[in-house]
């Protein structure tokens, strides 16, 4: 019987040797290393899970981390550390960063049953049992297609109170997609970066607008009041009359400047920051609303916060989906609450998808949410009925 193999890196002989004796006993075969650098010098790519310890002299075991990444370590890892919590949390983070299989991770000191339940819980990955699905990305010369050949389409994701009564909040986000002929419907992560790169993404915001602002007078006409949020990366905060276009598009589709709001998400640094405040704040005088999108990642900072004259804050869905399982997260989750409350922004958490989630946030004081947990992006034809649905008393 071929019997799985375990390997630990402690430079802690006692402890190594305790956790060789666990896993034996659970039915692997051991090996140990009390120095990284032997480890690294001797491992012949042939181990089911490895124990790391974080803390060690010479090599540590964050450079043994990048050390398994390089060589693409496709073995289950467990991480080790007695130093504090938050240590090992970055470290988890890294690994799975690097794409580390991260299984799990232990506090030392820790009893013997805590690392048998760890270890038999492991599903023993059995090698290149996964590869990852190929995507590919769309060429320029197609985007430029697709955008003169209307084969973009605006998805709208509804925005609802927390108490999850869509009658509190009746706004929707504007979400693009790329409805291509061949490859069906394509993801906007896909292609904004592409669009940002060839200077397309101006077009691509007038189209969105141009269809979203067309498809709000439409459900106004149907008796439907709702406010629109839209996305604007950075790069198109160049025009100094975006502001002045965009009121008159706003008026010409017989909407109100304080049904839209911009959500600003930031892909690069502003290069040209005072131009963009200049534009921020005209948008803002106009009456139309500012938004941070992603806030906590990426550009999306405390001072941009303070820079432009923002009224509300998407809290990143990363820290939302987490907060439930990660305790850090759910305190920078609470804290960016804590601070749209004395800066007199709403606060609006992304990624919302259980019902614990949301009680929590609500027991927070965020006062808006998005997610699965109450509509995925739909196309316009459904958000009517969706909205009608939940209006009802
Ligand atoms: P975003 O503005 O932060 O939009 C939220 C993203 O999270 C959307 O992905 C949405 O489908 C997804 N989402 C919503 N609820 C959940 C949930 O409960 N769980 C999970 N896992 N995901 C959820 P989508 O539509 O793929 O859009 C990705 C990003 O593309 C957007 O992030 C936005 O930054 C960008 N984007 C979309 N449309 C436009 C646009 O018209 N212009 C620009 N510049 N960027 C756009
Ligand atoms: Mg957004
Ligand atoms: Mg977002």
């Amino acid at each position: 019987m071929n019997q799985p193999k375990l390997i630990v890196i402690d430079d802690e002989i006692d402890l190594a040797g305790f956790v060789c004796d666990v896993a034996e006993m659970a039915g692997f075969k051991t090996e140990q290393y009390n120095n990284a650098s032997i480890f690294k010098e001797q491992y012949n790519r042939h181990a089911d899970i490895i124990i790391l310890d974080l803390m060690m002299p010479g090599i540590d075991g964050i450079e043994v981390i990048r050390f398994l990444a390089e060589i693409q370590c496709n073995a289950q890892l467990i991480l080790m550390s007695g130093f504090d919590s938050g240590v090992l949390h970055s470290a988890q983070k890294l690994a799975t960063e690097h794409g580390l299989n991260l299984a799990g991770s232990l506090n030392k000191p820790f009893r013997a049953h805590q690392l048998e339940q760890l270890l038999d819980g492991l599903i023993i990955s059995t090698k290149n049992q996964h590869s990852t699905p190929h995507i590919e990305q769309p060429d320029v010369d197609e985007l430029q297609h697709a955008l003169r050949h209307n084969e973009l389409v605006v998805h709208y994701q509804p925005k609802v109170g927390l108490n999850g009564n869509a009658k509190t909040v009746v706004a929707v986000e504007a979400l693009v997609r790329w409805h291509h002929p061949e490859h069906g419907l394509i993801a906007p992560d896909l292609f904004i970066p592409i669009a940002e790169q060839h200077e397309l993404i101006d077009d691509l915001t007038w189209v969105v607008l141009e269809q979203s602002l067309s498809q709000c007078k439409s459900w106004l006409d149907q008796g439907l009041t709702v406010q629109l949020s839209i996305n604007m990366s950075t790069t198109t905060l160049k025009e100094l009359d975006l502001p002045e276009k965009m009121g008159q598009l706003i008026e010409q589709h017989g909407l109100q400047p304080k049904q839209i709001v911009i959500e600003i998400t930031e892909s690069a640094l502003m290069q040209e920051l005072v131009k963009s405040l200049d534009i921020l704040t005209r948008l803002r005088m106009k009456g139309i609303h500012l938004s941070i999108d992603d806030f906590g990642t990426g550009y999306s900072s405390l001072v941009q916060l303070h820079r432009a004259p923002f009224s509300e804050i998407k809290i990143d869905r990363s820290f939302v989906s987490e907060m439930e399982t990660d305790s850090e997260a759910e305190s920078i989750v609470e804290t960016i609450i804590m601070l749209g409350q004395k800066l007199n922004m709403k606060t609006v958490a992304e990624g919302v998808e259980t019902t614990s989630c949301q009680k929590k946030l609500l027991e927070l004081g965020c006062d808006q949410a998005q997610g699965y947990l109450f509509s995925r992006p739909m196309p316009a034809d459904e958000v009517f009925p969706w909205f009608t649905e939940h209006l009802k008393s």
